[in-house]
């Protein structure tokens, strides 16, 4: 067996791994990333025809965005949860709209994906040929995300996918004690790998905290959120502690309805159907313009780093003003507006400086395991295991990896080349 790394080595994004068998191929996920300009970065190439199977972990385009590159001749089957599926279809629309120019693919190449699906249930193998199984888990990290394991050969490999060990208000944390103690082998994704996230109850009564300062004193604040996640997880700590009203706009909206139709994958249904049902949704650019300043509300929108959507045109009508307050619950890429406005407290937008005066404040919260869950992770398995880190950044992972080294742990490999690839002795 070979592990091929086509995208994610040394770096986070454009996650894409191949398991080389006798029998075929294996492909785990399939993303893109994004240059400056906004331009998707595919991964090394692959052939279909080599492929027995494509498991995609979960819809973020970092893992999902290059897949509708391979559907145009020979379409290999892909394993996935049916809500990974749906939330897919709903990223690649809205990805052709922003960067249609740029993709390899069109809304044909994304009907023969959605078509080449096939559902997976948490902890139900499926065999992808004789004598290679896999069986997916929770993995705590979006709606419908999932950790493969495979077993092909006699061996057993783990795929994190991206994964969050600890509950949030949307998802319990990843079923990390279904998966099997002895592995061969477990690629990981270890985005945080440098530091550990603040603990959540701590997290979300300062966030709340703010919020409700900038309301009570009459502001309204722009939450700007990725659709498929984080949207959901900032509606549900508003609902928790009862923060009102509340819009919400862009893609965050479908992305809302699909989720809710999985009550069983989420952590608190109950609080799901609350904030969904009390958030207002802006429907379109009329509503939009009238909705903004009327009253002290909150506004959760797409996109996450102010890189256009909805978001953007809040942010401009609402960074002038001391009152109002922007809030950043997320990573903020370099190269993003979302970045400049916490780095210089301005940024560039459509060729002009905008000046933030409102509030702006960021807070973490990531839906990524944090250092000591990634540490705590890999001690869940025998130490033959041979741990592998990917989409990670190697300047966090290397020293990581000594110090992991110091405790014992001397089997964690960091691939730093695209293309790089393992033979399993
Ligand atoms: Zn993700
Ligand atoms: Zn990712």
């Amino acid at each position: 067996m070979r592990i091929k790394f086509l995208g994610g080595a040394g770096e986070v994004g454009r996650a894409a791994v191949l398991v080389k068998t006798a029998t075929g191929s294996v492909l785990f996920d399939y993303g893109v990333s994004f240059d400056p300009q906004g331009k998707p970065i595919f991964p090394e190439h692959v052939r279909p025809k080599d492929l027995i199977a494509v498991v995609l972990s979960h819809a973020h385009l970092d893992h999902s965005g290059a897949l509708p590159s391979l559907y145009v001749s020979v379409k290999p089957p892909i394993y996935a949860t049916p809500l990974t599926m749906e939330l897919s279809d709903v990223m690649y629309t809205d990805m052709i709209k922003l960067s249609g120019y740029y993709l390899p693919y069109t809304h044909e190449e994304v009907k023969a994906t959605m078509e080449s699906a096939i559902p997976l249930t948490y902890g139900e193998p499926v065999e992808l040929a004789p004598d290679i199984t896999l069986t997916v888990y929770n993995a705590g990290h979006v709606p419908g995300s999932a950790i493969s394991v495979l077993e092909a050969e006699g061996r057993v490999v783990v795929f994190t996918g991206d994964f969050n060990l600890r509950d949030t208000a949307l998802l319990r944390g990843a079923d990390v004690y279904n998966l099997p103690r002895k592995p061969d082998v477990v690629i990981m994704e270890a985005t945080y790998v440098a530091a550990d996230h603040p603990p959540r109850e701590v997290l979300e009564r300062e966030f709340i905290g703010t919020v409700k300062e900038v309301i009570e004193s009459g502001g309204t604040v722009l939450i700007p959120s990725f659709a498929l996640g984080r949207a959901q997880e900032i509606m549900l700590v508003l609902a928790k502690y009862g923060v009102e009203p509340v819009y919400v706009d862009g893609l965050a909206r479908q992305v809302n309805i699909i989720v809710g139709k999985y009550p069983y994958l989420l952590n608190d249904y109950d609080l799901y159907k609350k904030a969904i049902n009390a958030a207002v949704e802006i429907p379109n650019a009329y509503v939009r313009k009238r909705a903004v300043g009327q009253e002290p509300s909150v506004i959760v929108s797409p996109a996450g780093m102010l890189k256009g959507g909805a978001s953007l045109y809040y942010f401009k009508r609402l960074a002038g003003d001391p009152k109002n307050a922007i809030i950043l619950p997320s990573f903020q890429a370099p190269d993003t507006p979302g970045f400049e406005v916490l780095a210089k407290g301005e940024a560039l937008v459509d060729g002009t400086t905008v000046k933030v005066r409102a509030r702006v404040e960021w807070f973490d919260f990531s839906a990524h395991s944090g250092r000591s869950e990634l540490e705590k992770f890999i001690e869940y398995f025998d130490e033959d295991a041979r741990i592998i880190l990917f989409h990670t950044d190697p300047s966090s992972a290397l020293p990581f990896v000594k110090s992991m080294q110091a405790r014992g742990r001397d089997n964690i490999y960091v691939p730093l080349t695209t293309g790089e690839e393992l033979e399993l002795p």
